[in-house]
């Protein structure tokens, strides 16, 4: 929301008005077209076109100190709706596209304005979580994996959601991403409906930190 305040110290003449709605009309159409560029038509989310961009800006935010030392506070989530193609098949893409938007309406719900919320691809979500600690953050997307699990979806019922998370700040977009849909995979391979930190993961074994080259084949 934006606000402008235009004074003069005799009243605004019927032209003057005139005017003033006409620059005004013209700059609302131009902010609902770049709201229609970013958005994805069917969830009213970001779309995959905005992050890269996003991405850059939310990390160029970042506090330059924290005063509880080296701890990340920039955190890169990646959700994707478990068994999916099941629903499709079950009970339509109708049915699928109602799942997708209520999932949607739940991830907004659940995060904060700061906070930026994409459609990246048919049932995948990613968001970007702003100045929080990593215990904070696993408790975010807990809620956010127990609201989705408890939620009760129109004829469909039951929907879970897989989720991988990494620190945001430390790569670039591409690699920040790569990770964590590592985490992300991970959780889908046991079990599913569950959270994954990519660290975590690293520092037991169960993952090998990938090298930056390979990277560059997601986008
Ligand atoms: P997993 O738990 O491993 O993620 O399984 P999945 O079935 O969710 O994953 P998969 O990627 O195999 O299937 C995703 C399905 O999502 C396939 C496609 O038909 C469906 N899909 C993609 N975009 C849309 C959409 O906009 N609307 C609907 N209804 N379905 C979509
Ligand atoms: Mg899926
Ligand atoms: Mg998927």
């Amino acid at each position: 929301a934006a606000c402008l305040e235009i004074t003069q110290p005799r009243a605004f003449t019927r032209h003057q008005r005139g005017v003033i709605m006409g620059v005004f009309m013209v700059y609302q159409n131009y902010q609902n077209l770049l709201d229609y560029s970013e958005r994805d038509a069917l969830t009213g989310l970001l779309n995959r076109k905005t992050f890269e961009d996003q991405f850059l800006r939310h990390a160029g935010s970042a506090p330059a100190s924290c005063d509880d030392g080296d701890e990340p506070r920039q955190w890169l989530a990646v959700i994707d709706i478990d068994h999916f193609k099941a629903i499709n098949d079950r009970f339509g893409h109708l049915y699928g596209d109602e799942v997708l938007i209520l999932v949607a309406n739940v991830l907004r719900s659940q995060f904060k304005s700061q906070d930026r919320i994409f459609r990246f691809g048919g049932e995948e979500f990613v968001v970007l979580l702003r100045a929080i600690t990593l215990a904070q953050t696993r408790r975010a997307l807990e809620r956010l994996r127990m609201a989705i699990e408890s939620h009760s979806f129109p004829q469909v019922g039951r929907v879970t959601v897989s989720i991988g998370f990494v620190a945001s700040q430390l790569g670039s977009p591409v690699e920040s991403l790569g990770r964590a849909d590592q985490a992300l995979y991970h959780a889908k391979e046991n079990g599913r409906n569950q959270v994954c930190f990519y660290d975590d993961l690293v520092r037991s074994g169960v993952l090998q930190p990938k090298i930056a080259h390979d990277e560059v084949e997601l986008f």
